[in-house]
């Protein structure tokens, strides 16, 4: 909603968060001559879950970050942002399974030639079965996949991987993501369009996102565009303020009036501002309005739950390791999930081209067993996964660094749209000089681009009173004036869901 300011009144804009939605912002507004300051937590960066960090000349990435968007105005501006820095690169993915190499996305003849004559057999036998003898009604991805591909296949190429992301059972999930995700995709449609030939998509529209294979990367990784974002908010007399928490936002008759933060030492800075901006986790934003929120918004807020993630960066004393830009681990015997190899990203993300950087991905709850392992037996885990692998020997690894990362994934449950709603009406309602803008700031699991493009529309409501509506931007970063707002599966990547009680 926009917010209405008498006419001449200087505006001034608190963004909370230097991630992509929070800097987006900034530089918007920016161009528009409505002054900002921009407060984030980090101590050292900004740039979010797609910041890049530096260990002894090595860069990584939280994650390998694609730079892709369905919206013309994204790619735009990462292109004015920083120009030919922006490599268009390759992809190469893989999924590793037993001490073999398949194709991703999965070729049907690729997969079963890796698997070799017995296993096939089995596994074609198992499709045999599962096609003859389907499950009834299927209610979880397990028996979903399993009726689509055979359980042979449906173990090594569905299970290990979607219980490590989630950390939860197949038989827990339900089956609508599959149904919705791989619609009428089975085994037999898989052989036969790998023997037919492919179509290429005539628009970027009929592209899907998670299976391109070219995008653009930063030449110095994703952190690379949002420094520069805050050098340029600080050549215009905004630096991000950087390693200040918000401890409170503090309103008073309908509107926030000042958002307080803290450093490491306690040290306390007020902000005021006429509007704000939210990129923070909406669990941590409520927590923090003062005057508190009614109970009902508390509850609904801290009912929001988030996956977390630990990477390990591991050097090698090698030139080449993989030629891949990541692999996704399937191997049961491992708990690693995913390996980048962020030297095959950018050959600039490692100082030295005779030495190679890996990202090992674990994904975790904070608190649970990995979140609270020693740095020093983390880097341990890793090394020896990479030996069990056969993919590198622990001898070749010289240094090694770990990131924890809280809320990497907004979980989405059954309740998460009706909790996000009593949050966002309310403070539609009560407080609407606070905008909602990006990825946990607005409770959406999707790419840079969504964040970027709700931000867009949070700064020029501000700037200009424009009435598009952030929340009606969808999981492809693209403004619908037709989406009801909280629509499942629309404004929202899909995500896998446990199955419901009454099932
Ligand atoms: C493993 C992984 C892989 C990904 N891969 C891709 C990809 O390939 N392509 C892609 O486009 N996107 C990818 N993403 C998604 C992308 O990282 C996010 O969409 C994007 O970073 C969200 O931006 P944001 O600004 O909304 O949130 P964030 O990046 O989370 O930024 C929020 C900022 O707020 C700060 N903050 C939090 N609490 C406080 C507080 N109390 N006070 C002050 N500051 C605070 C944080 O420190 C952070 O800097 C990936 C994400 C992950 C986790």
């Amino acid at each position: 909603m926009a917010t209405l300011i008498a006419e001449g009144e200087r505006r001034h804009v608190v963004i909370m968060g230097a991630g992509p939605a929070g800097l987006t912002a900034a530089y918007e507004l920016l161009k528009r001559d409505v002054p900002v300051t921009v407060v984030e937590k980090d101590s050292k960066q900004v740039g979010g879950l797609a910041r890049t960090v530096e260990h002894n000349g090595y860069r990584f990435d939280i994650g390998g970050h694609r730079f892709f968007s369905k919206n013309d105005e994204v790619e735009a501006l990462w292109t004015e942002i920083l120009g030919p820095e922006m490599l268009n690169r390759g992809r190469l993915s893989r999924i590793y399974y037993r001490g073999r190499f398949f194709a991703y996305p999965i070729q049907a003849v690729n997969a079963l030639w890796n698997l070799g004559p017995l296993e096939a057999t089995w596994c074609l036998a198992s499709y045999a079965h599962a096609r003859l003898r389907p499950i009834k009604n299927p209610k979880t991805l397990e028996q979903w996949v399993r009726n689509q591909f055979g359980w042979r296949l449906f173990n090594i190429f569905f299970k290990t991987y979607t219980e490590k992301v989630w950390g939860i059972s197949t038989r827990e999930l339900s089956a609508d993501w599959a149904a919705q995700r791989i619609k009428s995709l089975d085994l037999w449609v898989v052989i036969r369009s790998a023997l037919l030939p492919r179509r290429r998509p005539r628009k970027r529209g009929e592209i899907v996102t998670t299976l391109i294979d070219k995008f653009r990367y930063p030449r110095l990784g994703p952190g690379q565009v949002w420094e520069r974002v805050a050098e340029i908010s600080a050549s215009k007399g905004h630096p991000v303020v950087l390693g200040q928490s918000v401890a409170s936002v503090n309103h008073a008759d309908g509107a926030v009036t000042e958002v307080v933060t803290t450093d490491a030492d306690g040290r306390i800075r007020t902000h005021a501002g006429t509007d704000f901006i939210s990129s923070i986790p909406i669990r941590e934003l409520v927590a923090k309005l003062d005057p508190p929120a009614p109970e009902k918004v508390r509850g609904a807020a801290n009912r929001l739950g988030y996956r977390d993630f630990i990477s390990i960066a591991l050097m090698i004393d090698r030139p080449h390791v993989f030629p891949d830009n990541w692999i996704y681990i399937h191997d049961p015997g491992v708990r690693v999930g995913r390996i980048q190899n962020f030297k095959n990203w950018s050959p600039d993300m490692v100082p030295d081209q005779a030495k190679t950087c890996l990202g090992l991905e674990y994904f975790c709850f904070e608190g649970d067993g990995l979140w609270t392992m020693q740095d020093n037996d983390l880097i341990e885990l890793a090394k020896n996964e990479l030996g069990q692998l056969g993919i590198c020997s622990p001898a070749n690894v010289f240094d090694g660094v770990v990131v924890r990362q809280q809320k990497a994934y907004p979980v989405y449950d059954d309740n998460y749209q009706a909790n996000v709603a009593v949050v966002r009406d309310y403070l539609a309602q009560e407080l609407p000089n606070l905008h909602l803008a990006g990825r946990n700031g607005m409770h959406k699991y999707n790419n840079q681009d969504h964040s970027m493009m709700t931000a867009l529309l949070v700064a020029r409501q501000i700037a200009t009173g424009s009435l598009l509506d952030p929340w009606k931007v969808n999981a492809d970063a693209v403004y619908h004036e037709n989406i009801r707002v909280g629509e499942r599966d629309v404004t929202g990547r899909q995500v896998p869901e446990r199955v419901p009680a009454k099932a």
